[in-house]
Parts: C-alpha cells; sequence; structure tokens
C-alpha cells in the first residue's frame, strides 16, 4: 500500500532520516518503534505531506505523494503527537470543522461526527469545550478528528504519550478493530510493550535509520538469546561475575546484571554452575528477551535513554 524508497530528511546540519526505503502492506498495523529523536515523527509528517522529503520518494497504491493528488489525501488519516483541537469549541464543533475540511457536510458529515464520537466514547461529552477535557480524552478525540473522513491509512504518532491507562486501553481496541475491518495502521511509540501489543511488523528505528524490521518472532530470533537471567550485583565478586559470561552475554546496568544465556545453553548447566559458584538459586529472575533486549543489543542503549 505504501512505498517509501530511499527517503532523506535533514533539519540544517542534522540528517533526521537517512536513506530509509519501507514497503508496507495493505492491513498491516506497522509499528515503527524508537526512542525520543529517532526520526519517528519526521517519518509520519513525510507520509502525512506535512513537509516534502530533501530525497527519495513516496508512493501510495502506486501513486505518488508529491504534490498531494485529493485522493492521497483523503486515503490519509494522520494523528499527530501533540492535541491539534480548539480547545475554546466543543467536541461536536471541533469534529464539524475537520469533517468540512475533508469536504464532508451534511447529513453525512452529522454521521460520521456520531459514529467517531461512539467510536472514542466522548458522544457524553460532546457539547463540552475541549478545555475542559482529561489529557487522555483530548487524545481520544483527536484520534477520532482522523477517522472522520474515513481513511484507508492511519498514521498514529505517539498517540498515548502522558495518557491514562484507561483511555490508553480505549485508543488500542479502537485502533485494534479498526485494523481488523481493514485500516492499514502505523504507528509510532517508544514503548515497546505498546509495539508488542498492537503491530503485525515492526521496524526499529535509531538516527534516522531503519535498524531491523520483521515481526515480533522475527526480531527477537535476531537476538543471540533464548532467555535472559537477571539478577541483582549485591557487590558479586567480578571473577564469579566473569564466570558467568561463558553462558551468553552478560551485562551490567545499575545494581542488576543480566545474562543473555546463547541458543543452546541449558538452563540446567547454568543454574549447576551458579549453585557451585555459592549463588542461591533465588538471586536469578528469568524472563523471555523482548525488543527492549534486541534495542540494546542493536545501539548499546536502552530506548528511553
Ligand atoms: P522522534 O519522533 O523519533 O522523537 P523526530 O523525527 O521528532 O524524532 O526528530 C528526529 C531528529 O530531528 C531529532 O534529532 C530532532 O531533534 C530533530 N528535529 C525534529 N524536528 C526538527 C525541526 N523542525 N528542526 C530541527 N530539528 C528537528
Amino acid at each position: 500500500m505504501l512505498q517509501l524508497d530511499h527517503l532523506t530528511q535533514r533539519y540544517g546540519a542534522l540528517t533526521a532520516l537517512n536513506d530509509v526505503s519501507l514497503t508496507i502492506g495493505r492491513g498491516e498495523f506497522f509499528g515503527l518503534l524508537g526512542p525520543n529523536g529517532a526520526g519517528k515523527s519526521t517519518l509520519m509528517s513525510l507520509v502525512a505531506g506535512l513537509r516534502e522529503p530533501a530525497a527519495g520518494t513516496l508512493r501510495l497504491d502506486g501513486v505518488a505523494l508529491a504534490g498531494r493528488p485529493a485522493e492521497v489525501v483523503r486515503a490519509i488519516g494522520f494523528v499527530p503527537q501533540s492535541v491539534a483541537l480548539y480547545e475554546d469549541l466543543t467536541a461536536d464543533e471541533n469534529l464539524g470543522l475537520y469533517g468540512r475540511l475533508y469536504g464532508l457536510a451534511g447529513r453525512k458529515l452529522a454521521a460520521r461526527i456520531d459514529a467517531c464520537l461512539d467510536a472514542v466514547q466522548l458522544t457524553d461529552r460532546r457539547r463540552h469545550a475541549v478545555k475542559t477535557y482529561s489529557g487522555g480524552m483530548q487524545r481520544r478525540l483527536n484520534l477520532a478528528a482522523s477517522l472522520l473522513h474515513e481513511p484507508k491509512l492511519l498514521l498514529c504518532d505517539e498517540p498515548t504519550v502522558g495518557v491514562d491507562p484507561q483511555s490508553r486501553n480505549a485508543i488500542f481496541d479502537l485502533l485494534e478493530r479498526l485494523n481488523r475491518d481493514g485500516l492499514t495502521v502505523i504507528y509510532s511509540t517508544h514503548y515497546m510493550e505498546e509495539a508488542t501489543r498492537l503491530c503485525s511488523r515492526i521496524g526499529i528505528i535509531d538516527h534516522g535509520r531503519i535498524l531491523a524490521l520483521g515481526t515480533l518472532d522475527e526480531l527477537l530470533a535476531q537476538l543471540p538469546a533464548a532467555e535472559v537471567v537477571s539478577f541483582a550485583r549485591n557487590g558479586a565478586p567480578a571473577p564469579a561475575l566473569a564466570a558467568l559470561a561463558r553462558f551468553g552475554t552478560l551485562r551490567e546496568r545499575d545494581e542488576r546484571c543480566e545474562v543473555l544465556l546463547a541458543p543452546g545453553v541449558r538452563l540446567a548447566d547454568f543454574f549447576a554452575a551458579t549453585q557451585a559458584a555459592g549463588w542461591p538459586d533465588r538471586a536469578f529472575t528469568l524472563k523471555r528477551p523482548t525488543l527492549e533486549d534486541l534495542f540494546l543489543h542493536l545501539t548499546g542503549k536502552t530506548l528511553r535513554e
């Protein structure tokens, strides 16, 4: 559905997107996972048409996005990272305005406003000014505004930052339902839990480059670890730590240490060795590797750094 070829974007001397090529298929729930400053919003803004790329091309169903033909504008919905609503206006008035900007009017517009308010569970607040809404409610209305014209591609740029858990779950449920009904979604986030829960395919982005691309399972298979064992460092002597390194990659972070067990390493062998060295078994916590582990493996830093 969407094809990006060699996209590059610069702000002065800074290259915010660096030769990104990416194809997104119809019906995908595509996640763009990366830390602050990785280039996610820049990529979104190029697809949304807020700016033209310094180099490269974008195509939607084969139609070049340059020049923004009307069919492209109507096919895309954009949920910007910051809330884009008039806070002195009510939800009804905001949606009326956005709907008219997309060419909706009359009964069709009224029906779409009803449907979108219902979808984000704000019908009972529709006649209240947006400035009386919680942050989560404003985010939900922001999402409703992007859906009025029934786009086939929805861009969500970190739509849950600073949102309460209830609104976040409402946003997730709605996006999952819309995706099941055929909407293609591109969703940017720096929360690996969101990418893990929502996305059928994920691109990991840092410093304007896609570092890894695939389904969750494909991505985790790139890690040289089948399990991660973590434990409190608590002054463990250096030789004891070094002895664990033969089971995989040893990582020391703050007060915790982690061993990414290499594939094929048996947990029984690991625990036999730690017991022999005098560690109590209860010192260890076991977990499956996550996208955070993969990001750390690829970049040497965490998603929050
Ligand atoms: P993300 O959405 O992943 O946080 P952005 O796309 O917003 O990343 O930013 C990518 C890089 O470009 C960052 O280093 C950011 O500081 C820089 N940047 C973003 N927008 C601008 C701008 N309008 N002017 C100058 N630099 C910018």
